[in-house]
């Protein structure tokens, strides 16, 4: 029994399907997940980006210090695309009964008046300018939660593009044991165990997937077999929650070897939030840089 990838918005839509009979009370959510996914998917087809190039000075340096490639500020993003993707999306989610609809309707409108740039929008999220947050909040009571969603939802394909461009400049003959991406330095956000037991991290903000040991915390970097434990349910065994009791944080994970359905890895991730409860209760809190997503 193992699980393929799901790649394109047709297997993102199977891989919605299969979920959708498993646990019918997440329904609401994955109906609304899999409209942005199937419109992120379609955007990304489209991206047209000129590779971003690192020298061979800089690479050598980022390689012997192990920092990561670049910084989140330095992403590029195709603004044609994020434009009418993020109107997608605010359409979307205005329709959907999600907590942040009127939101979206605030955004869309304030971007019909010219109110709102979604260039600078998208600007102050790569570079983490809460003051611009604020201030949209003051002006227009949009809360920094909803435009901090959408806008990254738009930018995510032009993110992951860039990503995987990037992802040639890696040292394939060294593997990653950092606490971040090696891609952009993000936080680890999900992570899957392949057919043969490897272990494979995807950044929380770029998707990169990464391989990583399995005894290893991949926030800390605490190796300690001691400390170091995983939690998983009789009744969803493809699933795991793999914990770190020296910084106490918490990282959720699939199981290639333990479903047979295809695996989309962001709508694995949001469409188990029960597991997210379960590891809070038991003390762990999440890696993730939550401002970011
Ligand atoms: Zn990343
Ligand atoms: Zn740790």
């Amino acid at each position: 029994m193992t699980a393929d990838l799901a790649i394109t918005s047709q297997q993102v839509k199977q891989a919605v399907a299969a979920l959708k009979k498993l646990r019918p009370t997440y329904a609401d959510l994955l109906n609304f997940y899999e409209k942005i996914f199937v419109a992120q998917e379609d955007s990304k087809s489209q991206i047209n980006i000129d590779p971003l190039k690192i020298s061979k000075e800089t690479l050598a340096l980022k390689r012997k210090e192990k920092f990561s490639l670049i910084a989140i500020s330095e992403f590029v993003v195709d603004q044609n695309a994020a434009t009418a993707l993020l109107k997608q999306i605010c359409q979307i989610t205005e329709t959907a009964d999600s907590e942040m609809a009127d939101a979206a309707r605030v955004i869309q409108n304030a971007m019909t008046a010219g109110e709102l740039n979604p260039h600078a929008v998208f600007a102050a999220l790569l570079n983490t300018e809460d003051a611009y947050f604020k201030k949209i909040e003051t002006d227009m009571g949009i809360e920094k939660k909803a435009l901090a969603f959408v806008a990254y939802s738009s930018i995510k394909p032009s993110v992951v593009h860039c990503a995987e461009q990037l992802a040639s400049y890696l040292d394939s003959d060294h593997p990653w044991d950092k606490g971040f991406c090696p891609i952009c330095g993000s936080a680890p956000g999900f992570s899957l165990f392949e057919d043969d037991g490897n272990r494979v991290i995807f950044c929380g903000f770029c998707w990169h997937p990464w391989a990583a040991q399995r005894i290893y915390c991949p926030f800390c970097e605490n190796k300690d077999s001691k400390t170091i434990h995983y939690y998983f349910s009789e009744k969803e065994k493809n699933y795991r929650i793999d914990v770190c009791d020296s910084c106490k944080t918490y990282l959720k994970a699939i199981d290639q070897r333990a479903t047979d359905r295809l695996i989309y890895p962001p709508l694995e991730f949001v469409a188990t939030l029960h597991l997210d409860i379960k590891a809070q209760e038991m003390g762990f809190q999440s890696g993730i840089q939550l401002e970011l997503q």
